[in-house]
């Protein structure tokens, strides 16, 4: 596994001899190659894992200049990180990478040139997107507004009109699952009910307290996903914890070139989750998992809920409806190549009776999300959704599981284009309906 340095804590000049030396340990044997999803779509040396490292070389040495170019090249990357993975030498491609986009972000400042750029531009405005969502608060209050605005059908008004950026809007809407509400204590109905509890009180006899990480988006548009979590927890003996201080896990900067403010947001979770008693932090989305994990969480455990459900508990003893039905598992990059944990959703779902458990072809590719990509580039990305379609539709399935919200949600919008009736949704989700989750 690839040891990353710690660039937040770097002089300029540090960072600098870091990024240089980390680059000249790639040997270029091109082994990462035939697993980057750019060098397959593209066949160009410089949208390789290899080529990228060699720019980024390039630039860091001042061999090269700072140009459209090196910015295009590094936009391109999904930070999927299957490079990573199967580097005979565990050079920190991660780590380069978002190395190098702080050096654009910084050049930028200076330079109108790298400013001006595409790829620059609709990266700055994603950023800006991610200062909106990683606030928690707003995005708690928009709950209510989005589900009336889904319940009313006025959501297909706002993909029609051109008030902003059409593109922008149709794209980041036409993602937007249905929404669903917190799980409550009581069963009184409310208009508009309140957002988390503090506190999920286990089932039967306790075995532990546990937090969860809700994430920023994915508390609006993954609610499902964490109300199956707290239900499946409770229900083996855990009590779910969920400090109201936590906030956004700051991937979204992080792959923008803002480490300072994915280190700060970092910051407040630590400051929420510490001295609450628990075990661990569980999070749903594995993408927010590796940010939580390669962070200081000040010595709590993250664990994936797939993980953390195998190891918690004895599942004989336990009742489970069986299901007789193929279900699909795609993995998501995060998983697979960054915490290499993809095999638990695949022990989890045949822990139900009758389920045919099969992997999606090409899992080691990415889906085409990654974060803000399927915006950014969306010409990428949706050829590689147009693989997953097609790799879903040739496996008969009829419910696709992943583990991360962004691919649910780029998979989803996807299947729903083509009509196709089948369900996309987290492993912990179908658990929970199988175990009498209304
Ligand atoms: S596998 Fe590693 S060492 Fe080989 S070219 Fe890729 S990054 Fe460089
Ligand atoms: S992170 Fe993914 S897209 Fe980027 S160079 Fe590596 S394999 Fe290619």
């Amino acid at each position: 596994m690839a040891e990353y340095p710690d660039s937040n804590r770097a002089s300029a000049d540090d960072s600098s001899k870091q990024l240089i030396e980390e680059s000249n340990r790639c040997v270029a044997c091109g082994l990462c190659l035939p697993h980057c999803p750019t060098y397959r779509l593209l066949q160009s040396e410089a949208d390789s894992p290899r080529g990228r490292i060699a720019l980024i070389h390039g630039v860091a040495t001042k061999r090269i200049p700072l140009n459209e170019q090196f910015v295009q090249h590094l936009d391109r990357c999904l930070s999927c990180r299957a490079c990573e993975s199967v580097c005979p030498n565990h050079v920190a491609y991660g780590y380069l990478a978002d190395e190098a986009r702080k050096i654009i972000r910084i050049a930028a400042a200076s330079q109108p040139q790298v400013r001006q750029t595409d790829a620059f531009q609709s990266r700055l405005l994603t950023t800006r997107l991610s200062a909106w969502v990683t606030q928690p608060a707003r995005l708690e209050r928009l709950r209510g507004w989005l589900y009336l605005l889904q319940k009313s059908g006025a959501i297909h008004l706002f993909r029609k009109v051109n008030f902003w950026n059409r593109n922008l809007v149709d794209k980041i809407l036409r993602q937007l699952p249905p929404i669903v509400f917190p799980r409550m204590k009581t069963n009184k109905k409310r208009f508009f009910p309140p957002a988390w509890q503090a506190f999920y009180p286990a089932t039967g006899e306790e075995k532990g307290t546990v937090g969860l990480f809700l994430g920023c988006i994915a508390r609006i548009t993954d609610a499902e996903t964490l109300n199956a979590a707290i239900f499946v927890l409770n229900r083996i003996g855990y009590s779910v914890r969920i400090p109201t201080g936590q906030t956004c896990c700051g991937a979204l900067y992080q792959h923008t070139g803002e480490p300072e403010k994915a280190a700060q947001l970092m910051r407040h979770n630590r400051a929420a989750f510490a001295g609450s008693g628990i075990r661990a932090i569980i999070t749903t989305a594995s993408g927010c998992g590796v940010q939580l994990t390669e962070s200081d969480t000040g010595g709590v455990m993250v664990c994936d809920i797939s993980k953390f459900l195998m190891d918690a508990v004895d599942w004989d003893t336990i009742t489970i409806k069986p299901l007789a039905k193929t279900i699909t598992v795609h993995d998501p990059c995060s998983l697979r190549h960054v915490l290499h944990d993809a095999v638990y959703p695949y022990r989890l779902l045949k822990l139900i009776p009758d389920a045919q458990v099969i992997a999606l072809a090409n899992n080691d590719q990415c889906c085409g999300a990654a974060g803000t990509y399927f915006i950014r580039q969306p010409a990428l990305a949706d050829r590689l959704l147009d693989d997953k379609i097609k790799a879903l539709n040739q496996s008969g399935a009829q419910l696709l599981v992943t583990s991360n919200v962004g691919c649910s949600m780029h998979m989803a919008s996807g299947l729903r284009a083509i009509g196709s009736d089948v369900e996309v949704l987290h492993p912990v989700t179908l658990l929970a309906r199988q175990m009498g989750m209304q």
